[in-house]
């Protein structure tokens, strides 16, 4: 409730906005960007101890550019919006047909001949996934092929993470899901099928593509993507910008997941990316301490990077 002398002081400064909304838009971007000048200049100057994971100008004008867009597009409109800023992506994963290490492809063959002790799935509440959707909002017809996996991580701990799957989520905006989880003790859970849609990204694009299957909502690579995320080791229950990183079990079974999905889906290593990579808010930067070089050495023994 607004009392009544407070509505009336306002009332002058409403009739302004309603009469010159784009006004009011420029003179909000004009200050957030001064604030952002300001605050940019600031910390430049002092002395910063994380200064190494502080985020560049450029980063944080393009957060502010889509920051507005997302305030901007509040009101579903009929005409689809345009596509967004194409972000290139340059895989840390390298070509490589030769020196392969012998234990390594060992140990995961083995793995993978005995996938029943370490791999299973579980039935996650049906709020939090749903079918991949063959048109968009605007009738567009999609490719609901699964083209690019989004690595993740949980954060806390797997059981945590499970019990939100599990619970009822009605609302559109609640839902969260991975169709693949793994737990520090390289134990893997599917909760929803590959060919299915996981709810793994919210406002995300991948290359320039998003799919927009609601009209209420910014575009997603949910409709293309497969989603696979890491335990979080226990000390990475925070927002540090590092943790202690991921065992070497975990990797294993990543290799193992990644490895079927490749060749089930026909996807290129250069389409394995980052839940940080492809969000578009600029407030993702999981999976945090990721070690690259343990997944390369794994997938080329697999021979899944032998590829042009
Ligand atoms: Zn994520």
């Amino acid at each position: 409730m607004v009392p009544d002398s407070v509505k009336h002081r306002l009332k002058p400064l409403h009739g302004f906005v309603g009469r010159h909304p784009l006004a009011i838009i420029s003179a909000m971007s004009l200050g957030s960007l001064t604030l952002l000048f300001l605050g940019w200049f600031a910390a430049d100057h002092l002395d910063y101890s994380h200064a190494g994971s502080r985020p560049s100008l450029l980063e944080l004008l393009d957060q502010v550019s889509q920051e507005q867009g997302r305030q901007l597009e509040s009101q579903p409109s009929n005409s689809a919006p345009k596509p967004p800023y194409s972000r290139s992506w340059t895989s840390p994963l390298a070509r490589q047909c030769s020196g392969i290490n012998p234990k390594i492809r060992q140990r995961l063959t083995s793995l993978q001949d005995r996938q029943h002790s370490w791999r299973s799935g579980l039935t996650i509440d049906p709020t939090n996934f749903g079918e991949r959707h063959k048109h968009d909002a605007f009738g567009h017809e999609l490719d609901v092929n699964p083209r690019v996996v989004v690595m993740h991580e949980t954060v806390y701990s797997l059981s945590s993470a499970v019990n939100t799957f599990m619970t009822p989520h009605p609302r559109d905006e609640d839902q969260v899901s991975y169709h693949t989880l793994i737990g520090l003790d390289g134990r893997v859970l599917d909760l929803v099928p590959p060919t299915n849609r996981a709810y793994g990204a919210g406002y995300s694009a991948f290359l320039g593509e998003w799919a927009i299957t609601n009209k209420r909502f910014k575009g997603s690579v949910n409709n293309f993507a497969l989603h696979v995320s890491l335990e979080t080791p226990k000390n990475g229950a925070n927002n540090n910008s590092r943790h202690s990183g991921y065992t070497e079990a975990q990797y294993d079974s990543l290799a193992l997941v990644l490895s079927g999905w490749m060749n089930r889906f026909n996807v290129a290593p250069a389409a394995i990316t980052t839940h940080r990579h492809v969000d578009q808010g600029g407030e993702r930067s999981d999976p945090r301490s990721f070690d690259w070089s343990a997944l390369q050495a794994r997938l080329a023994s697999l021979g899944e990077l032998c590829v042009s």
